[in-house]
């Protein structure tokens, strides 16, 4: 038997090969965790978590000292034992819900190092994220300002606010995830004035202390001149502002999106360094234009826990169409991995008893709901003898799967096992159908 070049297939550096070939993760046995958690299993790499905040604290520190801030979009991956984690790292975070900001609150998270997002808070939202003291709120349009007034009103308090504008740049990424163009549906658009009215909206309102703008232009950016246009039209925006109203902006947040790598052909980025090169710019632009220095911050979602996760199932069926196509059925699907239905997203699927063995079968991962769609992987190589029982392993799933996994089918979500330092613990246990049904009365 020839030996599978999987050189390429260590698209992490915590993706590793035993002697015998079978694929480690975090240095540990993905076969002894999918026995002892069962499957399907999510699981994240701690060490790896704590590795990426470290790196955007680091280098937005020396970038911006103590004016550069980098806040956790926990969207991307929500849990109490996360936000934990983001507390003892020292990172903010970004949330959208009242779910979140009690998820956070349970993990002892300082709650006025947080942002509130959404495109439309409702107002049990905005006293829930009032009740709990949420430092800065991101208003998306008019209404929610009017919102944020009247509450903070009747509270006899005033609400720290930031505006969210779109610059009007294509980040050249999926459409699904692009959010930063003049038609999108998050933010007001500087091209159409409406953001200048919204600063002029805010600045008239006195339970809002307008704080700066904020901007997110995608998801899944690879390309750095996306954040360099991005910090010369926000920077102009806060001088344009300036010079109309006589408001200077004390922050400017930059959003989130640096991409990561699902499969090969990704490239790596470099977040220390372009962080680095977004610094450079904000100080020059910020020199030409002669603004005060504004507080600069980042809000890394997927960059942060992305390739610290690993998805684990057992293979059941194998189908195989002679003449068309074949089909590898695992036990879990678009309800845990929903990322292809949504975007058409690619994954890189490996056998994890021998990642050296020969992949003579071309083939579709599908998952067991009763939906065509429900795939995980279209058009992989996978070893023609892999049959019932094989455990299979989805790479880079710890962002946006946890948290945008769902019962469809009445199928329980799986657990996340955290591993750090070669031990692994449960943070999340694994739903029953108990725990499914409980809800119905
Ligand atoms: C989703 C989101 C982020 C994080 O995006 P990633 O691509 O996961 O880094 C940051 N800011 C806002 C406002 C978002 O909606």
């Amino acid at each position: 038997m020839t030996r599978t070049d999987i050189a390429s297939d260590i698209i992490c550096e915590n993706i590793s090969v035993a002697e015998d070939g079978e694929l480690l993760f975090a240095g540990q046995s993905t076969l002894a965790l999918a026995e002892k958690y069962k499957t399907p299993l999510y699981l994240m790499d701690e060490d790896r978590i704590r590795e990426r905040c470290r790196t955007y604290l680091d280098a937005v520190a020396e970038v911006f000292g103590d004016r550069g801030h980098v806040m956790y979009a926990s969207k991307a991956c929500s849990f109490k034992r996360i936000y934990e984690i983001m507390r003892e790292e020292g990172m903010g975070i970004d949330v959208v819900s009242s779910g979140e900001i009690c998820t956070a609150v349970k993990a002892g998270f300082p709650l006025e190092n947080a942002y509130f997002h959404s495109n439309n808070k409702t107002d049990a939202d905005i006293e829930y994220a009032m009740d709990n003291g949420v430092g800065f709120f991101v208003a998306d349009n008019a209404e929610e300002l009017y919102a944020i007034e009247r509450i903070a009103g009747e509270r006899g308090t005033s609400q720290r606010v930031l505006l969210r504008i779109t610059p009007g740049i294509d980040p050249h990424t999926y459409e699904a995830v692009a959010t930063g163009k003049v038609d999108s549906k998050f933010g007001s658009a500087i091209e159409t004035g409406q953001a200048r009215e919204m600063t002029e909206l805010a600045l008239s309102l006195p339970h809002v202390s307008l704080e700066g703008f904020h901007c997110h232009v995608g998801s899944q950016v690879f390309d750095a001149s996306v954040y360099l246009a991005t910090v010369d039209i926000m920077l102009g925006f806060i001088r344009d502002m300036r010079d109309a109203l006589g408001y200077t902006a004390r922050r400017l947040d930059l959003g989130g999106g640096f991409g990561v790598r699902y499969v090969a052909s990704d490239p790596v980025i470099d977040i220390a360094a372009n962080i680095r090169l977004v610094g450079e710019r904000v100080h020059s632009v910020v020199r030409e234009l002669s603004i005060p220095m504004p507080d600069i911050c980042f809000e890394p979602g997927r960059s942060i826990v992305a390739d610290a996760g690993m998805t684990l199932y057992t293979v059941g069926t194998v189908k195989k169409i002679t003449g068309y196509k074949n089909y590898v059925s695992v036990d879990g699907g678009m309800t845990d991995s929903p990322r292809y239905v949504l975007y058409g997203s690619k994954y890189t699927v490996l056998s994890a008893k021998n990642v050296y063995e020969d992949r003579d079968m071309n083939c579709s991962v599908v998952g067991r709901c009763c939906e065509s769609g429900d795939i995980i992987a279209e058009n992989i190589d996978l070893p023609e003898n892999i049959g019932r029982g094989d455990i299979l392993a989805t790479l880079t799933t710890g962002a946006y799967h946890y948290s945008m996994a769902s019962n469809y089918n009445r199928i329980p979500r799986p657990p996340v096992v955290m591993l750090s330092g070669g031990d692994s613990y449960v943070a999340v246990r694994r739903e029953s159908v108990e725990d499914i049904t409980a809800l119905d009365v």
